[in-house]
């Protein structure tokens, strides 16, 4: 394959799906940036057209993820030495001696693979919860924002979107002075995270296909007043995100300390806008999953990883009942296929209520059609997009199944896009287009082979650093 993506602009397809509609068949012309001129069921030009046997849905946005945390991915599925049980919180303890090994050029290498892999399932664009900030030592970097350089650089390399949202962490617990552990991932005052931000802004404005958002890491991590300050003093409209209620024992805490369950403090000291993506949110009362729903905050659910880390289940019928937005998002990266999440997040309901399509409320409901909205929508907000895809203007960001597979093929299409989420892997994917670039094609992205080698090599280092633990 060659170094640089294909780019057709006339092109027919099987069929293609853009949230509201099939086309089929689905005749397809871009302009020279990749953006759409039209989508119609004729042909508009006659100039050569292309014919490909593909059905075309958006591409998928993964709304949740820490890149540095694919290096530990598999890595950590047996006890912990000398420990009886695991759980999230002897997770971590591993997780953060990883975060202390992890230098700039690593981190890049790292995200390099890990982007490459999402865009082979699928993914068109990533929003990144970044806070590996500063150096070994916890102070900053000469160039504040280098790890979040590094992430955009591989990105850019890779071809997939990424919006970065610097996340400001300031303390260890709702009690606890810093854990040294921490220490590459603190900001100890709201001008010092704002240094930060501003730093992250200049280089995002300098790099294609990148956005801003911002974040912080969680209720425990921040002080109450810092949480109001800081989400009020970062530019309005830009997405802002927050790790809440994963745990139990986060809920108990802040209970303790904050007088509230973490979603109704939510609830209750910020306006929570459309532009709120709350990740997790596990552990809700009915009163906060009915409020929550409500307000015009979106949820971000990492359902592999949250299985992974035994979190909990999200109340996702209820949510879903009171006409609660969604997304998904892969967190620590156990899991990369899309499919994969929002099947664990209805089998997981299913094998909680035992009741099948948890997706679906009236008769006429398609689970997958319904999956497939909630999260490409409402991912394409977590990462600051429009909720147009694959319309006129918008650029062609695109995941192409292969209409030869055999159950594909077969399926009519009012039951197409639940084959694709309920039977799909990665081998049936044809092809991952972003800005009209095919970066993957045949489950291969055009820079695999060397980066494969590269990010190999670095987890080797990566170990070596770290072999004591594994
Ligand atoms: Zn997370």
């Amino acid at each position: 394959m060659h170094n640089q993506p294909d780019f057709r602009t006339n092109l027919c397809f099987e069929a293609l799906w853009d949230t509201k509609q099939w086309f089929e068949p689905a005749f397809v012309q871009l302009d020279s940036k990749g953006c759409i001129l039209s989508i119609s069921e004729e042909s508009k030009t006659q100039e050569p057209t292309e014919k490909i046997r593909g059905f075309v849905i958006p591409g998928h946005n993964n709304a949740h993820s820490h890149a540095f945390q694919y290096a530990l991915a598999g890595l950590a599925e047996h006890l912990p030495n000398h420990s009886a049980a695991d759980d999230f919180w002897s997770w971590r303890e591993a997780m953060y001696q990883l975060a202390n090994t992890i230098l700039p050029e690593e981190m890049e290498d790292i995200a390099l693979m890990l982007y490459t892999e999402m865009l082979r399932h699928g993914y068109t664009a990533v929003a990144e919860f970044h806070y590996l900030h500063h150096n070994l030592d916890g102070s900053a970097y000469e160039e504040k924002a280098a790890m979040g350089q590094a992430l955009l650089k591989a990105a850019g390399s890779t071809g997939i979107k990424l919006t970065l949202l610097p996340i400001f962490y300031q303390r260890g617990g709702f009690q606890d002075q810093m854990n040294p552990l921490q220490r590459r991932f603190i900001s100890q005052t709201a001008d010092d995270y704002l240094d930060l931000f501003y730093q992250t802004e200049k280089l995002v404005n300098k790099t294609a296909n990148s956005k801003l958002g911002m974040g912080i890491h969680s209720l425990r991590a921040a002080s109450p007043e810092s949480i109001c300050e800081i989400f009020e003093s970062v530019p309005l409209g830009i997405p802002k995100h927050i790790h809440v209620a994963e745990q139990q024992k986060e809920v108990v805490e802040a209970q303790q300390f904050l007088g509230h369950r973490p979603i109704t403090w939510l609830l209750q000291n910020l306006s929570l806008e459309g532009n709120y993506h709350l990740v997790h949110a596990t552990h809700m009362d009915s009163v906060e999953v009915e409020q929550l729903a409500h307000s015009k905050a979106h949820v971000v659910v990492c359902p592999s990883t949250e299985g992974n880390l035994g979190d909990g289940f999200f109340s996702l019928r209820a949510f879903m009942q009171s006409g609660g937005r969604w997304s998904i998002g892969t967190d620590s990266h156990i899991s990369l296929n899309p499919c994969e999440e929002l099947r664990w997040l209805d089998y997981g309901q299913r094998l909680r209520h035992q009741k099948r399509n948890a997706f679906c409320f009236e008769g006429s409901d398609e689970g997958g059609e319904i999956a497939l909205k909630q999260a490409i929508l409402h991912g394409r907000a977590a990462a600051g997009y429009s909720d147009q895809p694959l319309s006129v203007g918008e650029p062609f960001d695109a995941v192409v199944y292969d209409a030869s597979q055999p159950l594909l093929s077969a399926s009519p299409k009012s039951h197409r896009l639940s084959t694709i989420v309920y039977t799909s892997d990665i081998s049936s994917i044809m092809a991952t287009v972003v800005n009209g670039r095919w970066y993957v094609i045949n489950q291969q992205h055009l820079q695999q082979e060397k980066l494969r080698d590269n990010f190999i090599r670095t987890l080797a280092k990566i170990r070596h650093k770290i072999r004591k633990i594994f």
